[in-house]
């Protein structure tokens, strides 16, 4: 099969994409939203400030009242009242009197003005205003902060301590949000040892359950890691119908040409229609996918590298969608940077370079050259923040500008 005949990642992510449903929801206590995706639309159920309020400690009064003050020549009013936060004023503030207000505290009938303590004298219940500010000066209006009715987060918005705040303050104890998908992790191959068996020579360590459920976990599903299946039909048959237990099924290895048969005969059997097979992209070329009795199915790459960036690339869209992220933000966040060293792409696909990103002058500078780019090489995801993207005969040289996937935070 030749790169034309093969799907690009695009097109591969929206096929994928459209066999994917978003989850029902659950109710969660507040704190436990934090991170997950919000359910329903949210609106404001009061006006907040439920009252025009004061933004500072001082005293309420009469604009009219202390117009000219200076400090030399002060206004002088009368105290009637102590209003401290929490307290709604009795008295209506009549001419050349004040209320004490503290910050927060609703202002009383009658004024429209807040003095701050700093620009007055006081003795006893005579005040001396130093300052008249401005007409309005240091009073919060009613329903500035949010009007009643108003749509304030709308479903699908991924909840930080900002939206947890707002949440709070119209009341919610708990929040519909999108159930987390659960993700059952499979990895084949009968080279594979886990990580408390001995290293007998010819085999190797599998990493691939971890490090997929690590990233499962880290995009916001739950993973569900299943015993490494053999090369056996018979044991990959039992792994199978075991992993159908989760909304989706990753399954690492035994999809390239070789024993790809055994995991796709397997599925075959079980009356999964493939949906798609083989993407033109380095790594993770050999992307296979299904509905199993209506279950998604990955087959990823066994390489430790592929597997990953395969993931990234398509099994976190899914995750995503199936977790009720809005369809604008399924994919991940791209940028341009500038390279630090040169890299070429010789090869006939689109290549995914494992980056190490970082802020400089106002620059994302993207670093490709701190480790070996094969996809064997798990250690080049140390410290990586980045994906760069290389197209097909694409030169670059240090200070050029390239495509970044973000994939980290940047510092
Ligand atoms: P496969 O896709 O099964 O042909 O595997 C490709 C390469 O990835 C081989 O070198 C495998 O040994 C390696 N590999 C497969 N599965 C895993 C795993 N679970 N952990 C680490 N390496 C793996
Ligand atoms: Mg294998």
């Amino acid at each position: 099969m030749t790169s034309e005949t093969m799907l690009t990642p695009e097109q591969a992510q929206q096929i994928v994409l459209a066999h994917v449903r978003s989850l029902g929801l659950e109710r969660v206590a507040l704190l436990d939203a934090l991170g997950r995706i919000l359910g329903v639309d949210v609106h404001a159920s009061y006006d907040n400030p439920p009252h025009d309020n004061s933004s500072m400690d001082g005293y309420a009064v009469r604009y009219e009242d202390i117009a000219n003050a200076t400090p030399e020549q002060p206004a002088v009013v009368e105290m009637i009242e102590d209003i401290p936060a929490g307290k709604v004023g009795e008295k209506t503030v009549g001419k050349a009197q004040a209320s004490r207000i503290m910050t927060g505290a609703p202002v009383p009938a009658g004024i429209d003005t807040v003095i701050r303590v700093e620009d007055t004298r006081a003795d006893g219940s005579r005040i001396e205003i130093l300052d008249p500010d401005e007409l309005g000066a240091n009073i919060r209006r009613r329903g500035e902060d949010m009007k009643e009715g108003e749509l304030l987060i709308r479903t699908g918005v991924e909840l930080g301590p900002g939206e947890v705040g707002v949440l709070a303050s119209v009341q919610r104890t708990f929040v519909p949000v999108f159930r987390r998908p659960t993700v059952t992790i499979l990895s084949t191959g009968d080279e594979l040892v886990e990580l408390e068996e001995p290293l007998e020579p010819g085999k190797i360590v599998n990493s691939n359950t971890a490090s997929l459920a690590a990233m499962a976990l880290a995009h916001g599903a739950v993973p569900v890691m299943l015993p490494t299946a053999p090369d056996d039909l018979h044991e990959i048959r039992r792994a199978v119908e075991t992993a159908l237990a989760g909304d989706f099924v990753v399954c690492s290895g035994g999809v390239s040409v070789g024993e790809y048969d055994f995991v796709k005969n397997v599925l075959d059997e079980m009356g999964a229609e493939t949906i798609l097979w083989r993407v033109a992209m380095k790594p993770g070329k050999p992307l296979f996918f299904c509905k199993v009795h209506g279950t998604p199915f990955f087959g990823l790459p066994g390489n430790p590298v592929s597997s990953l960036v395969s993931f990234l690339q398509f099994v976190r869209p899914a995750i995503r969608k199936a977790s009720g992220h809005r369809s604008d933000d399924l994919l991940l966040p791209t940028a341009r940077a500038r390279m630090e060293n040169s890299v070429s792409n010789q090869g006939d696909r689109r290549t995914y370079l494992r980056a190490r990103l970082r802020f400089e002058d106002g620059w994302l500078h993207a670093d490709t050259a701190y480790r070996e780019q094969n996809s064997h090489i798990l250690t080049s995801m140390l410290g990586a923040n980045g994906i760069v993207i290389l197209e097909i005969e694409q030169d670059v040289k240090p200070g050029d500008e390239v495509a970044v996937q973000i994939i980290g935070d940047v510092f």
